[in-house]
């Protein structure tokens, strides 16, 4: 295949799925505002049976963000000051944030070297008899080992809240995502496996009453108009955004095969070329299903920087998640963590690299990738020597 070299590849292309969708998008959109319902409202409600029913999960509750599902789901299981959560240390800042903003203590627990994902075998250790809950990420597409975790969890008593934000669609063990906790989290941010066109998330459960306490807090926590039982917040789902996600949720399990069959066109490829020797790829654990939501490499011996830099200058979406692990930033020194602390984290802090991936990539795209990542990672290692 000819592979354009000038033609520049997006790390992700929300323009492209809309465009591939406009007629019926626009059509959904126009449809909540002409009938004025753009409050919750029956597209809202819609939706979240339709994504409970996709999730294999009894309640789904649309909600403002993945920020918002978060502490949806710590204040459902009166977490608070006093209490604290398990979460690895590797994760975007809205696991740690949430639980601060409850006013709980947040405790790191290092990652599996090869998922990037909490690693179950450190969590007895950081149990002390304040912990409430533990809250895995299923980073980047990919399901955390929760079948150890929940043997943890219930031998003391702990409640496991999954932060499945870049995981919809995923499973563990044949499982999906939305029912592997007590409750699980997701976002609907563009970039995510389903995406709306601006903030969403959601929160599932099983649990009748977490739902109803959810159902409270989301619209400052009342059951009764203008009657308040908890003090909740404005956490509420935009009408528009549930009905452009009703658009999109029968297309996700097809972009999920096609993130899945990009992932492996990357793999070969990535063989093909003679790269294996300076770049590792992605590990995906036969326990469960990979979204690929993201197809992170790795890149050690303090390359990856100028790599990154090179493949950007060469128009090649490229991103770092996440540059500094959580312990190491700056407003969360007080919780006396340092530079050492959890040395998996930080290293893979250093090595890893976000390759594009979105499911309208095209082999040609992915081809000029691969081809440009042998490029400059020549000249990489020639700097770094
Ligand atoms: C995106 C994300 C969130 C937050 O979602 P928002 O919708 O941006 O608030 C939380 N956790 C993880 C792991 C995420 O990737």
């Amino acid at each position: 295949m000819a592979v354009d070299r000038s033609a520049p590849v997006p790390l992700c292309d929300i323009g492209l799925q809309y465009r591939n969708l406009q007629a019926e998008i626009d059509e959904a959109v126009l449809g909540v505002l002409r009938s004025g319902m753009v409050i919750l409202g029956p597209e809202t409600a819609k939706f979240e049976e339709q994504a409970a029913a996709f999730c294999g999960a009894k309640f789904a509750l649309g909600c403002g963000s993945g920020t918002d599902a978060l502490l949806l789901a710590l204040y459902a299981l009166d977490i608070g000051p006093g209490d604290e959560v398990i979460l690895p240390p590797f994760t975007f800042f809205a696991t740690v944030g949430s639980i601060l903003r409850v006013g709980a203590k947040p405790v790191f627990v290092d990652i599996d070297p090869e998922t990037y994902n909490i690693d179950p075998s450190r969590i007895e250790a950081a149990i002390t008899p304040r912990t409430k809950a533990i809250m895995p990420v299923h980073l980047f597409g990919q399901c955390a080992e929760m079948a150890p975790i929940f043997a943890i969890a219930e031998r003391h008593n702990l409640q496991v809240i999954e932060d499945a934000a870049q995981s919809f669609g995923a499973a563990y063990q044949g499982v999906r995502c939305g029912t592997l906790g007590a409750i699980s989290c997701f976002s609907f941010y563009p970039s995510k496996n389903l995406g709306t066109l601006g903030d969403a998330g959601m929160v599932t459960t099983n649990n009748p009453d977490f739902h109803k306490k959810m159902t409270a807090y989301r619209n400052h926590g009342s059951e009764v108009k203008y009657y308040h039982k908890y003090v909740g917040w404005n956490a509420r789902i935009d009408a528009i955004h549930a009905a452009i996600l009703r658009v999109k949720l029968p297309h996700v399990e097809g972009w999920i095969q096609s993130r899945r069959a990009a992932a492996c066109r990357y793999h070969e490829m990535i063989e093909s070329a003679g790269l294996l020797s300076s770049l590792k790829r992605p590990t995906v654990r036969d326990t469960g299903l990979h979204t690929f939501n993201q197809y992170v490499v790795e890149v050690s011996g303090g390359r990856r920087d100028a790599l990154l830099k090179s493949l950007k200058a060469d128009n090649i979406g490229c991103e770092v998640y996440y540059p500094l692990p959580l312990h190491q930033q700056e407003c969360l020194t007080d919780l006396g963590y340092t530079t050492g602390d959890f040395p998996i984290g930080e290293a893979a802090s250093k090595n890893v690299l976000a390759l594009p991936i979105f499911p309208e990539i095209t082999a040609a795209q992915q081809e000029r990738v691969v081809e440009a990542l042998a490029i400059h990672l020549q000249n990489a290692m020639k700097y770094a020597a």
